[in-house]
């Protein structure tokens, strides 16, 4: 793509990360949008809320990516900030398996806009509480030990000090006697660390969220030509191929512009009625 294309082309962003994620976004953004992304160090991120539990993240998702992205602006006097921030659920399916959602967001004051990637996708993210080294060693292929590094505490997972990053196994037997000594049955709990860092599949899911913010950035709203144009709703009612009624199928995706307000239906292709096994008529 030529760069009268990329919106972002030539411009300078900053990036506030204590935990690598540098690593993945700076090279994604120069590379599908001519960004530079300038890594901004100098200011404890684990002071807006951590994963651990010790210091806990005051309001959304959201909330905490753009405290961080302004920060990151004021540190390195940047107009453009990009931070990235994750959160951890069940997933939306079967709600057994642990998920992972990431969002990357763009903080835009030259043009007075936000632009945000996500994506959900699976988490390495096992916990347990054990009372021998034993039980911790049978716990480790669960938890990818060692290319997803552990946290391990006293007593369980409430308790307030804590050991992170824990890589190797001699690490681990130094923190478990450690945790076993302050614990007061003798147990321990252990978990993975969620620290982007830490957790290569937590990293690779950032990386898939800054694909989608790479996505927006360069798709323009046909009224305003502000970059940000994107897919925010769908819009169900695909016909049953039967009986014709309304199906929870969608039939259109809504675009709509982060700036100006402008919405845009568009009609999905290659697809012209629902199976009938999809119908609240035909198959209630
Ligand atoms: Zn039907
Ligand atoms: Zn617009």
């Amino acid at each position: 793509m030529s760069n009268y294309l990329k919106p972002y082309a030539g411009l300078k962003a900053s990036l506030l990360t204590q935990h690598g994620k540098e690593s993945v976004v700076c090279p994604e953004l120069l590379h599908t949008n001519s960004l530079e992304v300038i890594h901004v160090t100098g200011y404890d991120t684990d002071r807006l809320g951590t994963f651990a539990r010790d210091i806990p993240r005051q309001g959304s998702q959201l909330d905490a990516a753009r405290k961080k992205a302004r920060v990151g602006m004021e540190l390195s006097d940047t107009k453009i900030g990009i931070a990235s921030e994750g959160a951890f659920a069940n997933d939306p399916y079967t709600g057994l398996l642990p998920w992972n959602y990431e969002l990357v967001l763009l903080v835009d004051d030259t043009r007075n806009l936000e632009i945000a990637g996500f994506y959900g996708g699976e988490a390495q993210s096992a916990s347990k509480q054990i009372s021998s080294w034993d039980e911790i060693t049978a716990f480790l292929s669960e938890a990818q030990f060692p290319s997803h590094q552990l946290v391990i505490r006293p007593d369980d997972e409430y308790h307030l000090e804590c050991r992170k990053g824990i890589g190797t196994i001699e690490m681990l037997r130094e923190a478990y006697d450690w945790a076993t000594n302050l614990s007061k049955k003798g147990d321990v709990f252990v978990e993975n660390d969620l620290r982007a860092h830490t957790n290569p599949t937590r990293m690779a899911n950032i990386l898939k969220a800054t694909q989608n913010l790479a996505k927006k950035m360069v798709c323009l709203c046909p009224e305003c030509a502000s970059p940000g144009f994107a897919i925010t709703e769908t819009k169900k009612g695909l016909p049953c191929s039967h009986c014709g009624m309304p199906t929870n199928l969608p039939v259109a995706n809504i675009w709509s512009c982060v700036r100006c307000g402008c919405k845009k239906e568009v009609v999905i292709a290659n697809q012209i009625s629902a199976d009938p096994s999809r119908c609240n008529c035909c198959n209630p």
